[in-house]
């Protein structure tokens, strides 16, 4: 019998997990080892993947996969395999360390995902970095200084993970930042609503022989289960100081600290390193594996021997690299390959999942001796309660819909109120300085190029935080997770990750923390993937340029357009990632393994918080880059001055005002404007513009278009203030008021064989907008991208085959729509 084979609230005791080596460490790290109960909670929505309850909390396993672990009922499990707990044995007090020089402790946080990290690092480093409700929102370490008692507190926040072996980014990253930075003090941070599987960490971090300060953080939900520990014992048996925190309340901190000073100055008598007992045939290959080790002294005063030997018995290749400076390294490894072999032999399985066991069994043991449950859990049944209704066969998916419905109609309906206010004031602002300063290049500067760039970006801030306060509302209650447990069937369709889900959501807001959400992907490939398809979703950089461009064309339509837009980037995304699949990610996917926090109410003030500090990035990047550009861009438009007319307009201009007649005014402003579009023609700007006019000419641009365009790669609100600022030269607006947007629909070509005719005609606005959801994301990204996939090459190539799409659905759009005659 499989887990599969049972039906929702079915309980069963796991046998065993067969499957490929990766796939099944995982399984064991989240608690899925024999001889521990599972229930089925249920299935998501669309049948798969399938949430199971295990070791106090909740995962979601797709059934591919659940049919590798085989069950057995409890009754069965009790009368044919003997329970082999692990126990603490031998302990010794720790040796002599020389303390470091100075007053400054160094200390990493590390913990599961959602043990409440983040929330200790804000606290005691009175920053606020971003904390959320689900996996993988820490995904860069944090540093910050701080003191305390005089000491000099240097705490970094690390990515959380579940254990320490080889499995993810995130693992191996903290396990590194352990073994390289070597920090005096780490504090492990656990999740007091499940005990056993964050001890689990804290018992790789025993064999690590690191200096270890437990937070048994959230320790108020404890309190409210009414449930009681032994914190003293529990100390005292695994030689480690656990100190009770809540931590998003302050409390407990400084008590925290004070017991990390405590150790740090090995005052605390409590505190021993312990050597988890993994059965006698282990330990034996550990101690034979040892003796070899220590044969090279410089790696056992970096490492504890026990460690790599226990590391290199488990067969994880990562940790090779430690001993690669020892002389006999081909000896080690081929006897951790021999006593390997040895062991799964004489167990009859592998010797990584002996050691899992042995782990949860001393974890199992020590927490019986110390811990009593009360048995209710108000938090647990909430979250059951409020799942019945979220993860709903039914009502999920159609929920889920409704709120991704919601979140855009709110950001774009409600968004425009503020949007025309604000775009108000900038233009009375302009207005006010036109008219009261002197004539001349600083006023030409500060109107045309400040207000009109930045001021034609910062109205869409009010858009911008709409989203920022759904994306927040969702990470900070633990939605997001759901949306992952419910979208996961369809992702999987189009051979992604219902984890991809979350970044490609992420992508929505801005693309560079979307390209940093993917850390939460364990497998490479589903990563890389991830990373590539993400362009196309339309960041909030780019609704500046789709209000704009299709408010301008399509008055009446513009948020079916703009949603349209939207639309068409997610199903692009989605046939470019079947095509990616296809052809460059063949290889197997990763399991589907993920924990469902508790749902948890952050309280408003939070979210709005979380939400300001993400606008509050959007209006940085304005203020610096923005600014920078606008000026740039202006000046590019500006200069030079001396500009040699084809015609001496000055003159015919006074001639014909002369005149004074109608048809002398009109005529006045005709010669206005040729001599303003030909010295915007021969301004360093218009020079650039028309050399790239041959390749935009087919998509239906205009010189003005395909600058605006280049100048979005720094970022793309960019393309509004670009075109804020030539279009803001033009005439026309000498009445003042017309907005931009009615200066796009106004525009008209002034020479040429289409002179006279609309430049923004419904099928060039269309292949604009095409060309500006598709082509390269900005500078950042493209960073990003390198950074995070290590290789600028997958850079380069996001660069150039995002613009080739652009370029040919722009192509195709406005060919295909002049053959037809469209707009
Ligand atoms: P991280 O992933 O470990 O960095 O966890 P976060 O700091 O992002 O916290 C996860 C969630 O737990 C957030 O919603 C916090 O507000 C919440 N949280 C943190 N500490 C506590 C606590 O002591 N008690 C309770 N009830 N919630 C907490
Ligand atoms: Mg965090």
């Amino acid at each position: 019998m499989t887990l599969n084979d049972l039906h929702t609230g079915d309980s069963a005791t796991i046998a065993r997990v067969r499957g490929r080596g990766a796939f099944r460490k995982r399984l064991n790290e989240m608690g899925f080892i024999r001889g521990k109960n599972v229930t089925v909670v249920k299935s998501a929505p669309l049948r798969d993947p399938v949430e199971y309850r295990i070791l106090d909390s909740n995962v979601s396993l797709r059934r591919s996969e659940a049919s590798l672990v085989e069950v057995i009922s409890e009754a069965d499990f009790r009368s044919t395999v003997p329970g082999r707990p692990g126990k603490v044995s031998d302990s010794f007090q720790r040796g002599p360390v020389m303390p470091r020089p100075g007053k400054t402790i160094e200390i990493a946080l590390v913990g599961n995902p959602n043990s409440g990290k983040t929330t200790l690092f804000n606290r005691v480093s009175r920053s606020s970095e971003h904390v959320g409700n689900y996996s993988g929102v820490t995904v860069d370490s944090k540093e910050a200084l701080f003191s305390h008692r005089g000491y000099t507190f240097r705490i970094t926040d690390l990515p959380g993970t579940y254990s320490l072996s080889d499995y993810s980014s995130e693992e191996r990253y903290v396990r590194e930042h352990i073994l390289a930075k070597k920090p005096d003090v780490v504090v492990n941070v656990i999740d007091a609503n499940n005990l056993e599987r964050n001890l689990y960490l804290t018992s790789q971090l025993i064999d690590m022989d690191v200096t270890v300060v437990v937070a048994l953080n959230m320790y108020d939900d404890l309190l409210a289960r009414k449930d009681t520990i032994d914190l003293g014992l529990l100390s005292k048996l695994l030689g480690i100081r656990i100190v009770p925190t809540i931590s998003h309340r302050g409390k407990g901190i400084y008590r925290l600290l004070n017991h990390v000073i405590r150790v740090f100055e090995e005052k605390d008598p409590d505190i021993r390193h312990i050597h988890i007992n993994y059965g006698e045939e282990i330990e034996r290959s550990v101690l034979k594996l040892q003796e070899l080790i220590r044969l090279t002294p410089s790696l056992t005063d970096h490492y504890s021997s026990r460690f790599i030997a226990l590391k290199l018995l488990e067969r994880d290749d990562s940790c090779a690299y430690l001993i690669s400076g020892a002389g006999n390294f081909m000896e080690i490894k081929a006897m951790a390959r021999e006593e390997n072999q040895r062991i799964s032999n004489l167990f009859k399985e592998d010797t990584d999942s002996l050691i899992t066991d042995a782990r949860y069994g001393f974890i199992a043991g020590a927490l019986k001796q110390t811990m009593k449950r009360s048995g209710a859990d108000p938090g647990f049944n909430r979250s059951q309660r409020i799942d019945r209704v979220l993860t709903h066969k039914y009502l999920g998916l159609p929920i889920f819909m409704g709120f991704l419905w919601l979140m855009f109609h709110a950001t774009f309906t409600l968004g425009n109120y503020p949007m025309q206010w604000i775009e108000q004031g900038v233009g009375l602002l302009g207005e006010f300085i036109h008219a009261n300063l002197a004539q001349g290049i600083f006023r030409d500067m500060l109107v045309d190029g400040i207000i009109g760039g930045v001021g034609g970006v910062i109205v869409f801030l009010p858009n911008i935080l709409i989203l920022f306060f759904f994306i927040s509302l969702m990470e900070d209650t633990g939605y997001m997770a759901r949306s992952a447990f419910i979208m996961d069937k369809v992702m999987h369709l189009f051979g992604l990750h219902g984890k991809s889900f979350i970044p490609l959501i992420m992508g929505f807001g801005c693309n560079v923390p979307a390209m940093m959400a993917t850390r939460t992907l364990e497998d490479r490939n589903d990563r890389l993937l991830t990373m590539l398809i993400i362009p196309f979703m339309s960041c909030s950089a780019r609704l500046p340029v789709y209000v704009l461009v299709a408010g301008a064309i399509f008055p009446e339509t513009a948020g079916n357009v703009i949603f349209m837009l939207y639309m068409i980037g997610v199903v692009f995304s989605l046939l470019m990632s079947i095509l990616f699949k296809k052809t460059l990610f063949r290889k197997s996917e990763a399991p589907f393994v993920m924990e469902l926090p508790i749902y948890r109410n952050p309280g408003i003030r939070v979210i709005l918080r979380h939400m300001w500090n993400k606008g509050v990035h959007y209006l940085k990047k304005m203020g610096g880059v923005i600014l920078l550009a606008s000026l740039v861009i202006w000046a590019l438009g500006y200069f030079p001055r001396n500009v040699e007319y084809s015609k001496d307009y000055e003159q015919l201009i006074s001639l014909e005002e002369q005149k004074d007649t109608e048809q002398s005014d009109s005529q006045v402003i005709i010669l206005n404007q040729q001599m303003e579009s030909e010295r915007q023609q021969n301004s360093y700007i218009g020079r650039l513009g028309m050399a790239l006019e041959p390749v935009i000419r087919p998509l239906g641009f205009d010189w003005k278009m395909g600058i605006s365009l280049v100048t979005g790669f720094a970022a793309k609100e960019i393309v509004v203030s670009t075109m804020g600022v030539l279009y803001h030269a033009d005439p026309g607006n000498e009445q003042g008021t017309a907005s931009l947007q009615e200066r796009i629909r106004t525009q008209v070509y002034t020479e040429g064989p289409r002179a006279g005719t609309r430049i923004f005609t419904p099928l060039a606005g269309v292949s604009f907008l095409l060309f500006v959801l598709f082509y390269l994301p900005c500078v950042a990204v493209i960073a990003t991208v390198g950074r995070e996939s290590g290789s600028w090459k997958w850079a380069a190539f996001v660069l150039f085959y995002t613009t080739a799409i652009a370029w040919t659905a722009s192509f195709m759009v406005y060919q295909l729509g002049s053959l037809l005659q469209l707009g």
